[in-house]
Formats: structure tokens, sequence, C-alpha cells
């Protein structure tokens, strides 16, 4: 049988023929792609000539071409467009994934190598790339072991096997405990204060659940969040609330409890192991923040002034509900649904006013527009492509001479095969080693499917955010595909999506794209005043929300001790500490809280948004300061952090667009937190 994965792709671009893979193809392909990769590194490692940065360092960038291949589109599939045999897959192949590259950073041989060059990187006359490229490759050789003793370093990579299927069970069971509940409501029971085109969201949901007619509401978080913003019944609210905050909670094979307290365990004991005393401190040495303590430094410096806001937001909600007649003290239920009624009083801002001037294609066009007057580079549909499903929309992105950038591939509705979340993601990163790569890059959002698909606020954020991933994967200039795009540090990344964020809210910009779907009106002044003072509004329960979620991935991984920690009384606990007020959870508890369970980049790294929202206003300050449109301003953006990826220290390349450090007054005043 033949293999799409072993020819080489003659279809446009060179994007993966969606057509032709089918899913019996992926195991055969990853076995064969271990075996390459495997006998690529043994050339490498037992090599006669003497260490060179040429035949070590760069030939092992060159190696795993099939590997990244198969993975490309695998890792892709598993979260965008899955099914049971791709998830059985991925259990089976999981661990393999984290044995394979143990193997690699656990051959002495190869190690020694890298020591060898990095103990002479000085007179090795390296380029600024390439010494950082030297720095990575011997600091992941260290970090993930080699330079333990033989026993130490086998417990490293069980450990490491071990962890990799845990994370993977505890996504997926976040998957099948979300899909197995289902809020039902027929037309006669109570659908009280649902607008109409979240009832339209809800028939749809109906429809793809085969039930036809009825109104079918999920904990996904684009159907739960308009739920508890107007349902009536406060009962109903309650019981699709407790729903969502015990996901993967429940007592069924779904329960994550038993697998994160071992994944906290099995962390705790690892970090030990490779001489740090907790993973967080092994986690943050190879970041910006670089220790946990300038992490809490930080939260901290956010938290009082949002304490004393989220109190005070807490006090009017207590107040609207007496207001209503209502006899009962605020809970967590209660949150958005009063917060709603006062920011519609207050602002007078009716989302059914507001929300036809956000139509998806609008909203997505005005992203693109903002792209093509900042960096001149311009989107246009690519027809004939396929994809990996109709929803899918692929743009030819090309510079201002004309010349391809990349594929831009966008995923914006939801369904059952895709996780929930939004994120950017590649097919293909850009390098321009041997040759130039141009990159192929994805979008994925969670948009109730409907037409029109007319956005709200969050959504159209969340459009322009991982756009600018998005631009961050476009835009890279590097030489190694290891460090191009988002293969920075973990805090830095999303500097680039958040600072876009900024662009969406920009009166001059809102008048662009938000127009109204059917007549073409272009959005009221009025509404944009009110859209603006409704920024810093329930920005004490938002920060706060965060802020507890960061503060509770530090305590699990700041644990020194490797016991298994009982997780309610551990979450208690961490809260307590905080003096986190009754009404308000963090904005994941931990059986759901996949950032940092299902994968390791957001483990004691969840902290990560709000560092890099420091460099993100403040950076956007820039512009504001020099006008958003600000040509040299951009070019400067575009040349020190979008085209420049993992080649550099990130402060380094911050300071060089900047011209001074981060300053964190920029942010406090975004959020309200402070005049
Ligand atoms: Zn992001």
């Amino acid at each position: 049988m033949s293999n799409p994965f072993f020819e080489p792709w003659r279809t446009p671009f060179g994007i993966p023929p969606f057509d032709s893979i089918k899913d019996e193809h992926y195991l055969e392909a990853f076995n064969e792609a271990f075996a390459e990769h495997n006998a690529e590194i043994l050339k490498i490692a037992e090599n006669q000539a003497p260490a060179t940065f040429e035949n070590t360092v760069e030939a092992l960038e060159r190696s795993a071409a099939l590997l990244r291949k198969v993975g490309g589109v695998f890792f892709n599939m598993s979260s965008a467009h899955t099914n049971d045999v791709i998830q059985n897959i991925q259990m089976e192949i999981a661990p393999k994934f984290a044995a394979h590259q143990g193997q690699l950073f656990n051959n002495q041989k190869l190690f020694s190598r890298v020591s060898a060059i990095y103990s002479q990187k000085e007179e090795a006359g390296l380029a600024e790339d390439q010494q950082q490229l030297l720095e990575e490759t011997y600091t992941s050789f260290v970090r993930a072991g080699a330079a333990l003793t033989e026993n130490k370093r086998e417990e490293v990579q069980q450990l490491d096997e071990e962890l990799a299927g845990l994370r993977t069970r505890f996504g997926q069971n976040i998957l099948k405990d979300t899909n197995s509940f289902e809020l039902v409501l027929d037309a006669t029971e109570d659908t009280r204060g649902l607008p109409e085109s979240v009832l339209k969201a809800a028939l749809g949901e109906g429809d793809q659940r085969g039930k036809p007619g009825q109104y079918v509401f999920t904990i996904s978080r684009s159907s739960i969040t308009p739920f508890l913003q107007y349902a009536e019944n406060r009962e109903l609210r309650e019981k699709i609330y407790k729903a969502y905050t015990q996901c993967a909670n429940n007592d069924n094979e779904y329960n994550n409890h038993k697998v994160l307290k071992k994944i906290a365990a099995l962390r705790a004991r690892r970090a030990q192991l490779l001489g740090f005393e907790s993973h967080a401190r092994y986690m943050l040495d190879d970041r910006m923040a670089k220790t946990p303590e300038a992490v809490t430094e930080l939260l901290d410096k956010i938290w009082e002034p949002a304490k004393i806001k989220v109190n005070e937001e807490a006090s009017d909600l207590q107040d609207r509900i007496q207001e209503d007649g209502g006899n009962f003290s605020l809970a967590s239920w209660d949150w958005w649904y009063y917060t709603e009624k006062i920011r519609s009083e207050r602002f007078s801002l009716d989302p059914a006013e507001v929300k036809p001037f956000f139509e998806l294609g609008k909203v997505r066009d005005g992203a693109f527009a903002v792209a093509t007057r900042l960096y001149g580079i311009t989107f246009e549909e690519a027809v004939g492509i396929r994809s990996y499903h109709p929803d899918v929309i692929t743009y030819e992105v090309k510079d201002a001479d004309g010349s391809l950038i990349g594929l831009f591939l966008v995923d914006y509705f939801m369904r059952p095969s895709k996780r929930g979340g939004a994120w950017m993601s590649k097919f293909r990163g850009q390098s321009n080693l041997d040759e130039s790569v141009r990159p192929i890059v994805v979008n994925c959002c969670n948009f109730p499917k409907a037409d029109p698909c007319l956005l709200g606020m969050d959504e159209v954020r969340t459009l322009f955010h991982e756009f600018g991933h998005g631009l961050h994967g476009l835009l890279s200039q590097v030489r190694y595909e290891s460090q191009s795009g988002t293969n920075v540090k973990q805090d830095f990344v999303e500097l680039p999506s958040q600072i876009m964020e900024h662009w969406a809210m920009e009166p001059e910009v809102l008048r662009s794209y938000a127009r109204h779907y059917e007549t073409g009106e272009v959005i009221p002044d009025g509404i944009i005043e009110k859209l603006l003072e409704a920024e810093t509004f329930n920005q004490g329960f938002a920060t706060t929300e965060y802020l507890a979620a960061s503060y509770l991935d530090m305590a699990w991984h700041g644990l020194e001790s490797t016991d298994e920690q009982d997780v309610e009384s551990f979450e208690a606990d961490a809260m307590q500490q905080i003096e986190l007020l009754d009404a308000v959870n963090p904005r994941y508890k931990s059986s759901y809280f996949q950032h940092i369970f299902a994968g390791d980049n957001y483990s004691a790294g969840y902290y990560a948004y709000i560092w890099a929202e420091v460099l993100d206003a403040d950076g956007f300050e820039a512009f504001k300061e020099n006008g958003i449109f600000d040509a040299p301003t951009a070019k400067s953006f575009r040349e020190n952090v979008l085209e420049r990826g993992g080649t550099a220290d990130p402060m380094m390349l911050y300071r060089q667009f900047r011209g001074r450090d981060p300053e964190v007054a920029p942010l406090l005043k975004n959020r309200g937190l402070a005049d």
C-alpha cells in the first residue's frame, strides 16, 4: 500500500495532500520517521571528523524531515479534526515520541560533540542566530538530563514517557467529559432571556447532536458564556456552571484528579533529578522571566489593585441583585448574568445591536486590512487548494513587492471533532537553510457555526489574537526552522498576538471593518464610545480569575514534594492564600486546566499571558505615541520582533524595538486598575 507521507507532495505550495492522507497512514509513517531520524542521528554521532557547528548542530537541524512532515499533519488533525482512530494513535504515539526525544538527548556521543562545540563557542566564529542555536541545543541536552549519571538519565527518560502519556490522557478526558454533558431545552422550557442569536446557535448544536428542533447548550466556552450572561433561570445557570466547574471531575472514567496529581508529583521528581527544587524553577530557568520569584513579583503587583476592583464589582452586583428583588448572595453562576445587566444599563449596549456590526467575514477582512496597512502584505483566497475540512479557507499571503510570504488557513467554526479554545498552529514552519521554505500557518477558533456568523467582542479579540500569532509565523525571516516564528521563549510568544488586539478596538480601525452585515452601515460613534468605556468594565473580575489560575499553576509547580496531593484541598489552600472571593473561581480549575496539564509548555507558564501583556501594552504605547499605523514603528516591530523568531534574547529584541525596558503602568491603565 502506498503512503502519501513517503512521496514528495506535488500539491500547490506543497500543502499536505489531505484527500489522500488516511488515518491508517499515520502509524506506519511515524514508525518510518523515527527509524529514519535514528539513522541520521547515528551518522552525526558516529562521525569520525572533529565536531563542528556544521557537522553536528546544523546537521541535527536538517534531520527529522519526515518526522516533521508526518507530525505537522497529525498533530494538527488531532486538535482540529480528530476521531477515535486518531485519538488511539495519539495515545500510542505520545509515549513513543517522548521516548524518541529522550533517546536523542541521552545519546552521550552526540552530547559530547555538542559539548565540545559549546566549550569553544567563542572561537567558532558563529553568527548571532548560530550562537543562539548552539546555546539552545546545548541547553536542551542538559535540561533533558544528558549531563547526569546513567541511572538518573534513565529515570528522567522514564518520567518523560510516563508524563507524555498522562498529559494526553488529561486532554482527552476533558474532551470526552465536555462532550458528554448537554443541557437540552425545548421551546416550551425555560429559554427566557436568551437572545435569538444564542438560541439559533443552540439549535445548530442540537442539529449536530441529532436533536433537531431542540436547544442544546454545552460546557464549551462559546456555548456556556452566553448562557450564563442571559439565561434568566437561576437554577439552570447553576446547573450548567456546576457542570463546567466539575468538568473531568465527575464520578466516571474521565476524572482527571488522579491524572493531574500524578503529573504534578512526577514533574517535581523530574525537576529534582535535573538539579532544580521544583518544576517551576526548572521551567522558568529557560524563560524570559527566569525565576518563580520574578513571576510572583509581577502577579502580586497586579493582584493588589485587582482585588480592590473585584470587591467593588461584587458589591455592585449584590446591589443589582437586591434591586431585582433577589434575596440571595452573589454566587459564581450569577456573575456573568448581573454583570451583563449592569453593562447593558450602564453602557446601554444591547449585544443584539452591536453584533450585526461584527460579522465574521468582515472582522477577518478587517484584521487582514490592519496587516496590510502596517506591513504592506496582502491576503488573497487561494482557489483550488483542498484543505482538511470544508469550513477551512486558505489564503495566499504576499509581501508588498508581490513575493510569496506563505499560506494562511483559517478554520473558525466549532465542531465535535475539534478541541475547545483557539490557537495558531502550522503545517510547515519557515526556514532558509538550503532553500527558502515558506510557512503554512493555520488559525483555529470555535465560533458557533451560523449564517451570518455574528461575533461578540471577546470573539473579535480572539480572532485578532490568533491572527497576531499567525503573522509571527508568516513574517518569520530566519535561517533555522527551530527558531522560526512562534518558536520563542514561552513568555514572549504572546506579545505579537496580544498587541494585535489593540488595533481591533481602535476607533479608526473599527470604523473601517465594523460594518452592518446587512446594510453596510459604519458602526456609529455612540457604540464605539460605549465599547471603549466597556473595556475597563468587569476588569477586576477578569484580572482576578486569570491571576487566580496563574497562582494555582505556580502552586502546583512550586511543589518541592514528590508526594501526590489531594486535589480539592490543595486547590482550596492555594486560593485561600491569595484570599480569593467566594463568588470567583480561577479561570480554570485543576481538573480542566489544559494549559498546564495537557501540555508542558504552559506549566508554570500560565502567567505568560500577563507577562506578555506588560509587553504588548507598553509596546502598543509606542504606536500610540507615533500613530497607530506609523510606518517606521511598524517596520521596527516587524524587523525586531516578528521576523526574528527565536534567534536572539527576547528582552534584547524588545529593547531594540522599544528603545528601553518594558513598563507595567500601561497595563494597569488599560485594565482600569490605575488612573
Ligand atoms: Zn495566544
